[in-house]
């Protein structure tokens, strides 16, 4: 027999990546107390997480988990429509629609889920699905195992994606764009794109995973930002377990679209309910990301002092207003290397290499959050200032981005 053996393929691969420089690597983490964590015994400032309003461990988000927990039990025992479905979650469901002023949200166990489930549902072999070449890779997931046909626009680029749709004008389509970009922290054309879906009778979706308790009035995201309802952005997905610092996701928009998700999104019926404490805990988040004004202030507040920092020291930044702020480096090795560096310098800052990003645009993808102290951004900027001269080394050209 001479059938190729998967697993060896599979241990070739990795192998193949550890050449590149590309290998991934766990990092453990053993304690955390604010915006600090523990990584093989060393107290770091942590730059790395997606919990950009400090409600991870907001003492009344925990007591919301922990009230429920008692009342509720741990699992959720069963799927949504088979009994798994709790009052908390009914809810959850409720406030996340009127916090986006949208007519009615799904929960979904995770962003991932929410995103395959929505192109499953709403696509079809025919259709054509057209999305920012940045997009999350779970858009691009979701397109692929919906059967439509993708076709990818330069990133921001809405008349590159208007010519994508008028050369298959005849087909069903769905546009869809990350609304905060997750690796560059860039805002998507949001209106520019609701125009073009009207024009084309297109859909449009937005992902709204890093815009939701960070921008727009009560912190209701980007479409909230840009003035843009429900008849302009039919599909909003947004994640729970960034800003809102717990886990899961919802899809909101008109009455037709969720009920039916409710009927036809295999990643929502075919598994088991989150815990109904997680819901719980959303619940008490939401209102702290919809009603705590100065903790999203203060998130702002920290962005603009690493920018103004960032721009002193002679460093290019990615246009970001969002907490989202990485640094480019380009090469693998070197941005890997700068990492360690940071980290030796007591600061948790990874290095995001292909194939997260594109090729040569490796990065330090470094995030603000309402729980970082003013001080903790200025040690930041100061141990960066050690590491600017060897950026300039690495990467001459750099300054155009
Ligand atoms: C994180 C992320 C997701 C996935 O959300 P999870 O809840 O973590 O699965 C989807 N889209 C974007 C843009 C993201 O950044």
């Amino acid at each position: 027999m001479s059938r190729p053996d998967l697993l060896a393929r599979l241990a070739l691969a990795s192998e193949e990546r550890a050449r590149n420089g590309l290998l991934r690597r766990m990092r453990t983490i053993t304690a955390i107390d604010g915006a600090h964590v523990v990584i093989d015994g060393r107290r770091l400032r942590n730059f790395a997480s997606n919990d950009y309003l400090g409600l991870a461990a907001h003492p009344l988000v925990r007591e919301a988990m922990t009230r429920a927990a008692a009342r509720w039990g741990v699992g959720a025992t069963a799927a949504h429509l088979l009994g798994g479905h709790r009052d908390e979650h009914e809810q959850l469901e409720h406030e996340l629609a009127q916090w986006t002023g949208r007519s009615d949200a799904l929960l979904f166990s995770s962003g991932y889920m929410a995103n395959l489930g929505v192109m499953q549902t709403v696509l079809e072999p025919r259709a054509i699905c057209v999305q920012d070449k940045l997009n999350h890779v779970c858009l691009l997931d979701g397109a692929h195992l919906s059967g439509a046909r993708l076709k990818r626009y330069r990133h921001l680029d809405v008349d590159s994606a208007r010519r994508q749709l008028e050369g298959d004008a005849e087909l069903p389509a769905l546009i869809a764009s990350d609304g905060v970009f997750s690796m560059d922290g860039d805002i998507a054309p949001l209106r520019e794109l609701s125009d073009l879906a009207a024009q084309q009778h297109a859909s449009l979706m937005i992902d709204d995973a890093h815009g939701i308790g960070v921008l727009g009035a009560d912190g209701a995201g980007s479409l909230r930002e840009a003035g843009l309802d429900e008849q302009q952005v039919p599909i909003l997905m947004a994640t729970l377990g960034k800003a809102l610092g717990v886990c899961a996701a919802f899809v909101a928009g008109p009455k037709a679209l969720v009920d039916g998700l409710r009927q036809f999104a295999r990643t929502q019926i075919y598994t088991t309910a989150m815990p109904p404490a997680l819901a719980a805990a959303i619940r008490a988040a939401l209102r702290l990301a919809r009603d705590d004004h100065e903790r999203r202030a203060r998130l702002h507040a920290r962005v603009a002092q690493f920018r103004a920092g960032a721009e002193q020291l002679g460093l290019t930044l990615i246009a970001s207003r969002t907490p989202i702020q990485p640094l480019l480096v380009g090469d693998s090795e070197q941005a890997l290397a700068l990492a360690q560096e940071l980290e030796a310098a007591g600061f948790f800052v990874p290095a995001i290499r292909p194939p997260t990003v594109p090729a040569d645009s490796a990065r330090l993808r470094i995030t603000l959050s309402a729980s970082h102290e003013e001080a903790d951004v200025a040690a930041l900027l100061d141990a960066m200032a050690g590491i600017t001269r060897k950026l300039r080394i690495y990467h001459p050209g750099m300054a155009s981005q």
